[in-house]
């Protein structure tokens, strides 16, 4: 038995009492004893036996010099496959304008001339202007090598005529289920392929042109920039079969993985609800191969995703009134084809994750779970909503009252991507987005996440705009509504605990507590007491999994 006992510290245990303690000790791997230097000691001296000495028994003291210890965070949302694979792709979202876009992509392509094509992520269609983005805009720089550039949301791709030829897109193309190709008058693609189409189309044609090596490629670079960035758990927003191959052959090849993480496995609408049926059969199979599996103690599958809309930026977010242009959209899953879906995963003891951005999507994924909240035969489960970007009053006391967890990320809200957010809405709601005192206030069960790869990955960052509504890309914008604002113990909570609850992680994760798993982060800043502005320029000191001190900032 090896314990080492760690003091001199401001330790956050993200218990209900938001207490803080200045000690705690480690034994293999495991918390095992929380609260003043002494009172660890003694825990410590108990559960040794008394009569061993402390060198003998194995005691080692680490003097953390009054630095700051949390839980590791809990991303509870996050696309791992893809985040690491952004991390490789040209970097679109800090672009000027569409001419600067098109620089980089060109600098790309002369760089890697032989490579065969171009890949970039995280524009924003504040970068275009007033227009929508078009194949014509990427032909004038790069006509011959195909381009793909994944949109910030993910919820859409822009591609290039050279991509479009290759996607074998044309007029006689068909617009799958809750997508669209954007097309000129006489019905031929002109580069947006909008939620399920950008997905089926580009997504599915990139995913076959890639190899399994890729994949673990891929999850590796996801795990070792949130390991440097503070994350020790994770779900998994979007798992496809891929994604689920390529973690368990990275379990296979280590043994485990860095931090243990858990996954929604999506589901879209099939070409008949029998398929949507044997979906949930098949992701319920899935489930227990894993569960029966060695993999288990890393890899969890929760339930299934369902994204019920897109995103406000896009219009593609199905409002209760219409956007400022006129314009609305339908939602992905209609409420007749969900229903009997959503109450056989609720049935099978899958957890529902529902993305749903628009106003009116979230009014209809509440009716949904209530749908299953009456039907269920079994225990409640933590049914979860994803995003809530626009929602009204009634929707956040229902979610109280059924006990549905608002996922959000205030990432999303970083006043320097809000612009087109707010314009496209036009109205009073444009100043009424993302009201996490609401849902505060209402005791709605709450976690804070990253959505990475449409938003930057690091916790830090993501608690600085939390704490502020203020911008962590330019913090000389004024906030968004800093009303909503959270106390910071309330969100250290909700990015450790909080994630821990929504992700069915608690009994190992999400705070520093006796019997838990030793993931605990060290900062050199104190969030309770420290201007905010302080997180952006202080990265994380050293990252723990199970004890091990997986990363040290040099
Ligand atoms: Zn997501």
């Amino acid at each position: 038995m090896s314990t080492t006992i760690y003091h001199h510290a401001t330790v956050f245990t993200s218990e209900r009492d938001h207490r803080t303690a200045e000690a705690f000790a480690v034994t293999d791997g495991v918390f095992s004893a929380v609260g003043t230097p002494a009172e660890v000691r003694a825990a410590v001296g108990a559960q040794q036996g008394s009569s061993q000495k402390a060198e003998d028994a194995g005691i080692a003291e680490v003097d953390l010099g009054g630095a700051f210890v949390a839980p590791g965070i809990i991303d509870s949302h996050t696309h791992l496959t893809t985040f690491g694979e952004s991390i490789g792709k040209v970097q679109l979202r800090d672009c000027n304008d569409l001419d600067d876009l098109r620089g980089r992509l060109v600098a790309a392509h002369r760089a890697d001339p032989g490579a065969p094509r171009v890949l970039g992520a995280g524009w924003l269609f504040d970068t275009v202007g007033e227009e929508h983005p078009t194949a014509a805009m990427l032909d004038e720089v790069l006509p011959d090598v195909p381009v793909y550039l994944d949109a910030n949301d993910l919820h859409s791709v822009w591609v290039n005529s050279a991509a479009l030829a290759e996607l074998g897109i044309d007029a006689h193309s068909p617009d799958p289920v809750g997508g669209e190709i954007a097309r000129d008058a006489d019905g031929e693609a002109t580069g947006m392929l909008y939620e399920t189409a950008g997905r089926q189309y580009a997504g599915d044609f990139l995913e076959k042109a890639s190899t399994p090596d890729d994949h673990v490629r891929h999850l590796e670079n996801a795990f070792r920039a949130y390991v440097e960035s503070g994350v020790t758990g994770a779900t998994d927003m979007a798992l496809n079969e891929a994604d689920v191959a390529a973690i368990r052959s990275l379990i296979a090849r280590d043994g485990r993985l860095p931090f243990p993480i858990t996954g929604h496995v999506i589901l879209e609408p099939g070409s008949s609800p029998e398929q949507d049926l044997a979906g949930i059969e098949n992701i319920v199979a899935l489930r227990e191969s894993v569960g029966e599996s060695d993999d288990a103690p890393w890899f969890r599958i929760a339930g299934v995703k369902f994204i019920m809309d897109g995103v406000i930026d896009a219009r593609t977010a199905t409002m209760r009134e219409p956007y400022a242009n006129g314009a609305n959209c339908k939602p992905i899953w209609s409420a007749e084809r969900i229903r009997p879906v959503a109450a056989a995963a609720d049935a099978a003891g899958l957890q529902i994750a529902m993305h749903a951005i628009g106003d009116r999507t979230s009014e209809m994924a509440l009716e949904v779970l209530e749908h299953c909240a009456a039907e269920g035969t079994q225990s409640p489960r933590r049914h979860r909503i994803e995003h809530l970007e626009s929602v009204t009053d009634t929707t956040v006391e229902r979610m109280a009252a059924i006990g549905a967890t608002a996922s959000m990320q205030p990432v999303h809200c970083d006043p320097a991507i809000m612009d087109n957010w707010m314009a496209v809405l036009g109205d009073e709601r444009q100043e009424q987005g993302f009201p996490w005192q609401k849902f505060r206030e209402a005791g709605v069960p709450m976690t804070l996440g990253s959505d990475a790869p449409t938003a930057p990955h690091e916790p830090l960052p993501n608690l600085y705009i939390a704490l502020t509504g203020g911008s962590s890309l330019d913090p000389s914008l004024p906030p968004y509504h800093p009303e909503r604002a959270f106390a910071p113990d309330e969100a250290l909570t909700a990015l450790t605990a909080g994630g821990a609850y929504a992700g069915e992680m608690e009994e190992t994760s999400g705070r520093i507590r006796p019997g838990l798993h030793a993931n605990f982060i060290v900062l050199d800043v104190d969030p309770l007491e420290a201007d905010p502005a302080e997180l952006l320029e202080n990265p994380v000191h050293s990252t723990f999994v199970l004890g091990e001190e997986l990363y040290r900032a040099r």
